[in-house]
């Protein structure tokens, strides 16, 4: 099964991410849930072209991808889940959910530290939201995103077979998430309770800073109700709603390749969140 995966993992992760991506597309061209703000040609380049070079830098500055090293971490027995004696199948379960966890505590903090809010903006200043949203992220924060994963993967030892599993899911429900699609309301209520769903996700992409500041999670639903940072739905409805963030809506600069990368550097260093936040003065104290 190891070798199948390992040998296989460039061809199984590019089938899955065109496939999805092809249902994805499909869907949100038959049935689209708001109305495009801007051209999708030229948003569809640039988020696209963003990918291609993400995949590029990642190839170039990680030799040893996440199967590389958990295939390390098997075989040096490193990790958790090698160290106890637990049944294959419950190793991959607990694997694919504590990578969740890993990946959703990431995200509340690169909203909530002012330096890494400025490269994840990247991602929410797309000014309309679709499944190329969803894979439109800053270079640096890839980069930081692989090394926290690799760092996962040697404390946790997982599988690769879980490793694999993660990332086509990651990857697909990320496509899913961002869709610019909406499912039956009683299908969204019930899958909710599981999973993420794109109305729950569109909520984080609103250019309000209290809906911005919720709904943190991409596959499981479950951490962002545990730990109190779940909102149904956005003020304005989904479709009246405004995606983005206020200070940066100008498609000359969010919208095209040179303006994304540029993104984090630009605007004096005020911070975001956690010390713009205003702090009242409470009279029983
Ligand atoms: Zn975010």
């Amino acid at each position: 099964m190891d070798t199948f995966v390992q040998t296989h993992e460039g061809a199984l992760r590019l089938g899955f991410f065109l496939g999805i991506f092809a249902v994805m597309a499909l869907w949100e061209g038959l049935a689209p849930r708001r109305t495009l703000t801007i051209s999708k040609a030229i948003r569809w380049g640039n988020n696209l072209t963003l990918v291609a070079i993400n995949t590029l830098v990642v190839r170039l500055l990680f030799p040893v991808a996440a199967l590389g090293m958990a295939a390390s971490a098997s075989a040096h027995n490193w990790g958790v889940l090698n160290i106890f004696p637990i049944p294959f199948w419950l190793s991959v379960l607990v694997a694919i959910i504590a990578m969740d966890f890993v990946i959703w505590m990431q995200h509340v903090m690169v909203h909530a530290v002012p330096a890494l809010w400025r490269v994840h903006r990247v991602h929410h200043a797309d000014l309309d939201y679709d499944l190329t949203t969803g894979a439109r992220f800053h270079p640096i924060e890839i980069v930081l995103s692989m090394v926290i994963k690799l760092a996962t993967i040697m404390v946790l030892g997982p599988p690769l077979l879980a490793v694999i599993v993660f990332e086509v899911i990651l990857n697909g429900m990320s496509m899913f998430n961002h869709a610019n699609v909406r499912l039956p309301p009683v299908l969204d209520r019930l899958l909710r309770w599981a999973v993420v769903t794109p109305d729950m996700h569109r909520v984080h992409h609103s250019v309000e800073d209290d809906e911005a500041n919720s709904n943190f999670g991409f596959n499981l639903s479950v951490w962002d109700r545990l730990f109190g940072t779940y909102r149904d739905q956005p003020r304005a409805g989904h479709v009246a709603m405004t995606i983005g963030i206020h200070q940066y809506n100008e498609p000359k600069l969010v919208a095209w390749l040179p303006g994304m990368l540029a993104l984090p550097f630009l605007g004096k260093i005020t911070g975001y969140t956690i010390n713009r936040r205003e702090w009242h003065e409470r009279d029983d104290q």
